[in-house]
């Protein structure tokens, strides 16, 4: 019998857990102690929302985990190791990380931990980073090919908890204490097995054909529990392996949109660099309006930020961002267009504004998702796809509902008149600001700079 270390990471859950199931072996009808390290250098780049939801995530861990979960706040290279050390460990388990600073932060700690070993089971995705390779052992460059190889790799099927687990308790905890209560962060705080079983009830059948409406709610909103591991991917696939329509294309083009999330995975796995930086360089020569040093470019950074550009989409979008922590897929689209194409911003200032602010904030999907749209990414979506924010919201809030819910000075505009202000009398009443740029023109300045970066 022995005492094991589970040191929780974007793992936060009990069913499905490859790592538990190690440590539990490896205790040999022992104890595992569940540990979940705060460290500084990652709250102090997660927003309020992400903390939130970490918190959230935290406080249903240390239920599942029959109130055994450890919490320490510190440099887990220290924290891990003197933990060990009191509970007198004799293994450490973690499920496996992909992002640059989660796997050089897990070197530190094995490092750290000297003659106690280290060891990694699972990872938060279905396949893990760095398994799908092309026939001559290559990374995939593009998704389409990575989603079929992806597919006929397969996963393994979801475990439930070990039977017969027994949690320590002999270790002081700090508990949440450390962590921010932040009481006025948005949310949706609904365990992920109950959103999850909504959705398939409800939404599944219908996701296919209606999942770019922005005014629709039928999208799985799983994008947070996926963030801190309080659903398994697998699990979700396997529930719609099983599921009656889990053949249609509806409940296929759902398994498509948790291939990208792993196939950005896979990209910033081979390609580090590129989480913060082009991953192609053939835009390497295109100018963009800098923030830092031109007083005009920053204004229009801030319009963008708080949504007081003068396009409703737009500034629905922006808005929704900052009042829930989650914004609808096609209008992260739409605004990451807006400050890359229309105010040519580079997109990092973007990308970082997102992770500030979102729930499900996550390295690879937020990085990689701002480089498709920007044209610097993986996907050969040429640079000069512009979208129109005007169409788009025509397109994807039809009646207007999603902008009124957002922006409270248009909510007196009827109809799909709300997405042109400048065409409805009295829109601009009650303070809705004019545009602060001309589409039409800022368009044509995009191409022209991208006509001089690639000639
Ligand atoms: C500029 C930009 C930034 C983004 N930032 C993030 C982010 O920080 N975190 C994040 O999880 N997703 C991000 N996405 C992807 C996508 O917008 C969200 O995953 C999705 O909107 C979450 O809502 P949902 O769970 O209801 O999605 P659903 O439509 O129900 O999709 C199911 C799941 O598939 C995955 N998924 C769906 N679309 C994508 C995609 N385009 N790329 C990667 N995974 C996808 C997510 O895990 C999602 O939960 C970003 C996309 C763009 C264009």
């Amino acid at each position: 019998m022995a005492t094991t270390v589970l040191w929780l990471r974007r793992d936060l859950r009990l069913h499905d857990h490859p790592a538990l199931h190690a440590a539990h072996e490896a205790a040999t009808g022992g104890d595992v102690l569940p540990l979940f390290v705060l460290d500084p250098t990652l709250l102090a780049s997660a927003g309020r929302a992400r903390l939130a939801s970490l918190r959230w995530a935290l406080v249903q861990a240390h239920e599942e985990y029959d109130g055994s979960l450890v919490v320490r706040s510190g440099d887990p290279a220290t924290v891990v190791p003197r933990v060990v050390q009191e509970a007198g460990a004799s293994s450490v388990h973690v499920s496996g990380e992909s992002t640059p600073y989660g796997r050089l932060r897990g070197r530190r700690v094995h490092d750290a931990l000297g003659d106690v070993p280290m060891h990694a089971a699972g990872t938060p995705y279905a396949v893990s980073p760095g398994q799908v390779r092309t026939t001559s052992g290559s990374p995939y460059q593009v998704f389409t090919p990575f989603s079929r190889a992806w597919r006929d790799h397969g996963w393994p099927a979801p475990e439930s908890a070990p039977a017969g687990l027994r949690f320590c308790r002999r270790v002081d905890s700090e508990g949440l204490d450390a962590l921010p209560e932040i009481d006025d962060a948005p949310g949706q705080d609904v365990p992920a097995l109950t959103r999850w079983r909504e959705f398939l009830d409800e939404d599944l059948a219908t996701y296919g054909s209606e999942r770019d409406r922005a005014d629709l709610d039928v999208t799985s909103r799983m994008s947070e529990h996926l963030k801190y591991g309080t659903i398994h991917p697998r699990t979700m696939l396997a529930d719609i392996a099983a599921h009656e329509a889990g053949a249609s294309t509806s409940a296929q083009k759902f398994v498509t949109e948790l291939a990208w999330r792993e196939f950005y995975a896979d990209v910033v796995w081979h390609h580090p660099r590129s989480a913060w930086h082009d991953y192609r360089d053939t835009l390497a020569q295109l100018r963009y309006d800098d923030p830092e040093t031109d007083g005009a470019a920053r204004e229009a950074l801030e319009a963008w930020c708080t949504g007081t550009t003068g396009y409703p989409f737009v500034d629905a979008g922006m808005r929704q961002l900052l009042t829930r922590g989650w914004v609808h897929n096609r209008v992260r689209m739409v605004v990451a267009s807006f400050l890359t194409k229309d105010l040519h911003i580079w997109w990092p200032h973007g990308a970082r504004h997102f992770l500030d602010h979102l729930r499900d904030g996550d390295l690879a999907s937020n990085n990689h998702g701002w480089q498709w749209v920007a044209g610097t990414g993986t996907d050969a979506s040429p640079y000069f796809r512009v979208f129109n924010p005007v169409t788009q919201g025509h397109k994807f809030d039809p009646d207007g509902d999603y902008v009124r819910t957002y922006v409270p000075e248009l909510a007196h505009v009827r109809g799909k008149a709300v997405h042109e202000p400048w065409t409805a009398d009295g829109a601009y009443d009650h303070g809705y600001p004019r545009p602060i740029v001309d589409h039409a023109e800022e368009r044509r300045e995009t191409l022209a700079r991208y006509e001089a970066a690639t000639a």
